[in-house]
Parts: structure tokens; sequence; C-alpha cells
């Protein structure tokens, strides 16, 4: 079984005093669930927080929201690999907010991915459809199949593009259907588990059966407290990257013990 794990993107919010709040509140809570938690928080936050972290519970981690692919050089406002991988274990890469304000193509994220593997860095690489599917429109619950050009498909070929077969593990995938982020009208769970099933099967013809079993794939897009056992439930989804829930510190705890099955 693979193991749940919960992640918080808390995108451009929180000051230091929200930062320190939220942390020292997930905390307090992680040793008692048997999932992994990682909070990516502002690049500014990472220092203090992996300060707060130094003695935290081994299931809480942390992430930066982005990177660079070069390790250094005349990148002005950039991040290297090289200056998060002391503070953080994951990067988010390929986050459709990436993709749309700053044009980030399959390409450059895929070069994103590979230097944080080189750099010991876990890619959490996001994917997703910009419209919602007829399908999906149509009713919840209805599963749909999956037309295997699409869009979903094809970004998450190219990402792993070059990436070896000992490496590839490390990488988490999140499904976000960009339709459901940030707009309170999440998918159903059978929609996400049908597409999350499409992606672990391009997996398997990549790397093999056996890595498509072991390797993580997540659900994103208007997760809450409310919504979350829908997600959970699915035999494919392994747990869930969260946005605007995740800066609720009551509520995030919510999800995290609902993915402990704790609630
Ligand atoms: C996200 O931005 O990755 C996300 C899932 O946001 P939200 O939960 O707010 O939809």
């Amino acid at each position: 079984m693979r193991r749940p794990i919960v992640i918080a993107n808390w995108k451009m919010n929180t000051t230091l005093a929200d930062a320190t709040v939220l942390t020292t509140a997930v905390k307090n809570q992680a040793e008692r669930l048997d999932i992994d938690i990682v909070l990516c928080p502002p690049f500014v936050w990472l220092y203090p927080m992996a300060e707060m972290l130094e003695r935290s519970p081994k299931n809480l981690h942390l992430g930066a929201q982005n990177m660079w692919f070069a390790d250094k050089g005349a990148m002005t406002g950039e991040i290297s690999p090289l200056m998060i991988k002391n503070l953080a274990k994951y990067v988010i890469l390929g986050h459709s907010e990436r993709r749309s304000y700053f044009a980030e193509t399959n390409e450059l994220i895929n070069d994103k991915i590979k230097s944080a593997l080189k750099n010991g860095l876990k890619p959490i690489i996001c994917v997703g459809e910009h419209k919602k599917m007829q399908e999906e429109k149509r009713g919840r619950g209805r599963p749909v199949r999956v037309n295997l050009k699409s869009d979903i498909i094809s970004q998450l070929k190219e990402a792993l593009h070059g990436v070896d077969k000992d490496e590839v593990e490390k990488i988490i995938i999140a499904y976000e259907p960009i339709w459901a982020i940030g707009t309170g009208d999440p998918a159903t769970g059978a929609y996400a588990n049908e597409i999350i099933s499409n992606l672990r099967d391009v997996v398997q013809k990549k790397y093999g059966r056996s890595i498509a079993e072991r390797i993580k794939i997540l659900y994103g897009g208007s997760v809450d407290e409310d919504n979350i056992k829908e997600f959970l439930y699915q035999p494919e989804i392994d747990g869930v990257l969260v946005g605007g829930a995740s800066l609720k510190a009551k509520e995030f705890i919510k999800i995290c013990r609902e993915a402990g099955g704790k609630e």
C-alpha cells in the first residue's frame, strides 16, 4: 500500500507570523498521523521554517513552490536548486499558475525536473487540463475514458522525458484540473480516479508495473474538509495537494487527520 501524502501549497500567502502559527499547529499534530505532510511556503519563509522544524516529526517536510533549473547565474529574481536543497526536500514544478502566468512550457518543466533530481530534491509535478470535459459536466460521480492524446497525458510524458528508472520513484505526480483550482468546484472522486489511473498507465508503459504501483499520484483542486473523503477512498489516489484550505490550520489538520484515518 502506498503511504498517503498531503501537500500544502501556500502560494503567495502568509506573513512570517501566519507561517509560524500554521507550522506550529501542523507540527503538533503530525507525529500522531501515519501519513507524510509537506508544507510549501513562499521562498522567504523556507529558512525560518526549516529552523522551526529542525526537531520536527520525521513525517513533516518542507517543499519549495518552484525553482529555476540552473545551479547559479544571471537570472534575476530566480532561486536555484542549490539554494533550496539544504532547506527543503520537495519542490513543486509545473503548477498551472506557473504554466499560465509565467508561460512555462513542458520543455522547461522537464529541465527543472531533471535538475531537481540531480540535486537530490523530490519534484512534485503538476499536470491538468484547462477545460472541464463533457463527461464530467454531465453528472457528478460518472467515470470517464480519457483521450490518451489529451493535454494531461502529454504533459506527463514530456515531464518524464529523460528521467531514469532509478530516479522516477522520487517524483510525486499531482493531477490538478485547472478548472478545479481555487474555484470551489472540485472534480468528482470517480473522475479524478479515472484520470489518475490513466496517468499510472503512462508510468507503467515507460517504467514497468512495479514502479507504476509504487509511484504516488495525488489529486489537487478545491480540496477541503468536506470533500476530502471522496478522494481518499479512491484506490488510485494517494493523497491530496491543497491550496486555499491549507491556509486554515484547523481545516488543514482535519484534512491530514482524514488522510491518516483518524477522523
Ligand atoms: C493548488 O493551487 O495547487 C490548489 C490545489 O489550490 P486549491 O486547493 O485552492 O484549489
